[in-house]
């Protein structure tokens, strides 16, 4: 008999989002009448830009010609896109960066999730709570978490609660932790971490011998010109990090599937003592089970590094923190204490009178027919918040502020 990856066996299903959806059915079935505008959305909804668009036909076009196609790309990704990466997203913050340092991908879920692959299973975890779900189940999946503790909690992972209390600052730990998840602008909770901050994780990283994978799927959002945008703004951070891009959010590639990761040549992770390439581990991981990302997407993700390109997706996240600022003011108008959406799309909001996470879901649904996201969905620490998001059309989202100063 063929045994099964126990390690699968043990995964929570996440209920969250067929939770949501459940209750949302119920209500819309007891209410017909009701119009229910979702805030809880954590998909863009506004078109791929021009300029992607356009590049995009122009290369299906040359697939079409014997002269202009193209098979089987290189599995790092076209030197074109990978120079367009370094020159628009590293060089002009002062990085510098060698294109084969940069790995092309269909995305920055795969590449967290994969990442663990050229690692020990030995390894220890630490993540911020609340978190993006992806990075405490792939390992799971690979047997670093440990066991589920009664509490809902993994035995071997390290959890760094990030609440009102701590500034959602995660404190840094006081032991070494092999590999650490962090990811800011944050995603449940819209907050950004400092120069300062940052610099700290590296110092610890450093000292330790730790890893840091660092997410920074949604630094085209930050405004705030302090606030860095890549973790390599940091000295040192070649030496321990891991970085992880995507035009998702970005450029609304959410459903055309494309992003990166950057892997220094300088990182290094150790076997039986001796040095080892992290950067040539990926790079056979990558040409063993990945084929590279389309040539269209690839030219399409290229567009967003011309001027008209830039240009237009800038105008696109620009529309998403225009209904940012909207939330933002028309929550604090009603009185509710909200953190985030200064510098991501995401607002994390305290319930009022320390109600649940799920109670307050539930009286946002019921009287005001608007769908938020449960704090505590993302993690114990959640409890007491819920998240929602400024990805909606501005139509929806004005009508939802309405409803919420009515409430
Ligand atoms: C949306 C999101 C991503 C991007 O995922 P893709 O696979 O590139 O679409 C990565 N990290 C976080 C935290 C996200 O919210």
């Amino acid at each position: 008999m063929t045994q099964a990856n126990d390690n699968f066996l043990k995964l929570q299903r996440n209920y969250l989002f067929r939770d949501i959806a459940d209750k949302v059915k119920a209500f819309q079935t007891s209410h017909p009448e009701a119009h229910i505008i979702s805030l809880g959305i954590g998909d863009v909804t506004q078109p791929l830009a021009p300029a992607v668009i356009q590049a995009m036909h122009k290369a299906v076009e040359e697939m079409g010609h014997e002269e202009t196609f193209r098979g089987y790309g290189p599995e790092q990704g076209y030197e074109f896109l990978r120079q367009a990466i370094v020159d628009g997203d590293f060089r002009p913050r002062g990085i510098e960066m060698d294109i084969d340092e940069v790995f092309v991908s269909d995305g920055a879920k795969s590449d967290t999730g994969n990442i663990g692959d050229i690692l020990s299973s030995d390894s220890t975890v630490g993540v911020t709570d609340p978190i993006y779900p992806v990075y405490i189940d792939s390992n799971v999946m690979s047997g670093r978490a440990g066991a589920l503790t009664p509490q809902g909690l993994w035995n071997r992972i390290t959890y760094m609660p990030c609440t009102a209390a701590n500034d959602f600052t995660p404190e840094i730990p006081d032991h070494k932790v092999d590999i650490i998840y962090l990811c800011y602008p944050n995603n449940p909770t819209g907050t950004v971490i400092s120069r300062q901050q940052l610099q700290q994780w590296v110092d610890y990283a450093r000292r330790w011998g730790s890893l840091i994978m660092y997410d920074a799927a949604y630094e085209a959002y930050i405004q705030d010109p302090e606030i860095p945008h890549s973790i390599y703004e940091i000295e040192g951070a070649k030496e321990c990090a891991i970085e992880f891009h995507s035009y998702s959010k970005t450029a609304g590639f959410t459903g055309t599937r494309c992003g990166y990761t950057i892997v220094p040549k300088a990182l290094k992770a150790y076997s039986d003592g001796q040095p080892v390439s992290l950067n040539q581990l990926w790079t056979r991981r990558q040409s063993t089970k990945y084929n590279g990302t389309s040539y269209i997407t690839q030219r399409g993700a290229a567009a967003t590094y011309t001027p008209e390109g830039r240009a237009q997706i800038q105008e696109t996240i620009q529309y998403y923190m225009t209904n940012a600022r909207l939330m933002l003011q028309t929550l604090a108008k009603a009185g509710f204490t909200t953190y985030g959406g200064h510098d991501a799309p995401y607002i994390w909001l305290k319930t009022p009178d320390g109600v649940g996470s799920w109670q307050f879901f539930e009286t946002l649904l019921h009287q005001a027919h608007l769908v938020s996201t449960p704090g505590v969905g993302f993690g114990p620490s959640g409890e007491g918040y819920i998240r929602l998001t400024a990805f909606g059309k501005r139509q929806d989202c004005e009508e939802a502020m309405k409803r919420i100063i009515r409430l």
